[in-house]
């Protein structure tokens, strides 16, 4: 099903929890709605939901406005992050349960529990209690408990928060997985950029209500549209260095001596006499020899985190830079680094 939201608006006395939203999810899009804490996630969830009605704005599923349609009318299966489980009732029992008002006989709804339960691969638990099972098969129970009905839409709010580092990276695979097998329009709310990038078709990237990006993973990272949406995404974080524009192809990095030659990205070209900032991501940084660097500086502090080195460098004065580089590389503190960069991103 085909989603779209139109100037969607939604506050709550004071608060612009959704402000001006405009948005169309594709029949059989896996989308990620992601942003920090408060920015309007879960109320942008509810509106699709029909669990809050907007302040105005449409809402059409295929090309129906769904506005007045009641939650239970609107054909959506929902997983929370808490899973909300019946804990008296078997697991076949509580993915049947959705069914119970539906018109089925008891037969035809456990055959349909146990065809969803396949798909989530929890056949062997069918008979347990949600207590007797981890995090992740409660999680998987949720999901077949909403996918039963068969909707026509999932929404899924941080439904992988409360799982372990390791089983949120094997769940949100399974998730892809379940979402393409059965091919069902999903929206996924999640504060975690890597979760957002490693499941999504499209993310919606929000903040203060407002959409920021709305974008393939690749093009968010690739081609950040502000420097909020550049900073979101990617760890360590981008690095941004205020310059000022001097001519041509050259720009002065504001306060110090260091003018930069970046006749190899014309994106910096016609912004005479403004202030520039280049975003530069951590591994966008080339250690290089002084006659090729761009410049050089000095090393501060080093992380190693597995196969790579987190760099905190002074460029010059207090203007500090993060870089990546490879394990492989003898660097000691105090070195002088000669850099290059293969990309530049510019604000
Ligand atoms: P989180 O990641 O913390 O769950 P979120 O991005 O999902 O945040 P929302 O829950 O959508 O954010 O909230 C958006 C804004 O609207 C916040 O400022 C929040 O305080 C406010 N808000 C949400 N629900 C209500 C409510 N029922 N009454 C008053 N304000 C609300």
């Amino acid at each position: 099903m085909k989603i779209k939201l139109e100037n969607l608006y939604k506050t709550f006395e004071d608060t612009i929890a959704v402000n001006n939203l405009n948005l169309e999810i594709k029949d059989g899009e896996l989308i990620s709605i992601l942003g920090p804490s408060g920015c309007g996630k879960s109320t942008t969830l509810f509106l699709i939901a029909g669990l809050h009605s907007p302040d105005s704005g449409n809402i059409y599923f295929g090309d129906k406005i769904v506005n007045k349609v009641e939650a239970e009318d609107r054909g959506i299966g929902m997983v929370f992050q808490n899973y909300a489980l019946y804990p008296h009732m078997s697991v076949l029992k509580n993915i049947m349960f959705p069914l119970e008002m539906q018109g089925f006989n008891k037969k035809e709804r456990e055959e349909m529990a146990i065809e969803m339960a396949k798909i989530t691969k929890i056949e062997e638990f069918l008979n347990r209690k949600p207590s007797q099972l981890s995090g992740g098969q409660q999680q998987r129970v949720a999901i077949a408990r909403a996918l039963v009905k068969k909707p026509k839409i999932l929404l899924l709010d941080e439904p992988l928060s409360n799982l372990d580092a390791r089983l949120r990276i094997e769940m949100r695979e399974e998730i892809k997985r379940i979402q393409k097998e059965v091919n069902i329009t999903t929206i996924f709310v999640t504060h975690d950029q890597e979760e957002a990038m490693s499941i999504s078709d499209r993310i919606l990237l929000m903040k203060d209500g407002i959409c920021q990006q709305y974008d393939t993973p690749k093009n968010m990272y690739t081609k950040p549209k502000n420097k909020f949406v550049a900073k979101f995404l990617g760890n360590p974080p981008i690095n941004f260095i205020e310059t000022k524009y001097k001519d041509k192809y050259r720009v002065e990095i504001l306060g110090s001596d260091i003018s930069l030659d970046l006749c190899k990205f014309p994106n910096i070209i016609n912004m005479e006499d403004k202030n520039i900032i280049l975003g530069i991501r951590p591994e966008d940084f080339i250690i290089t020899t002084e006659e090729n660097a761009l410049f050089s500086a000095k090393v501060k502090s080093m992380q190693t985190m597995g196969k790579e080195i987190y760099i905190t460098a002074i460029l010059d004065k207090n203007i500090e830079i993060t870089l990546i580089t490879s394990w492989d590389f003898n660097i000691e503190l105090e070195d002088i680094l000669y850099l290059n960069i293969k990309n530049l991103h510019v604000f």
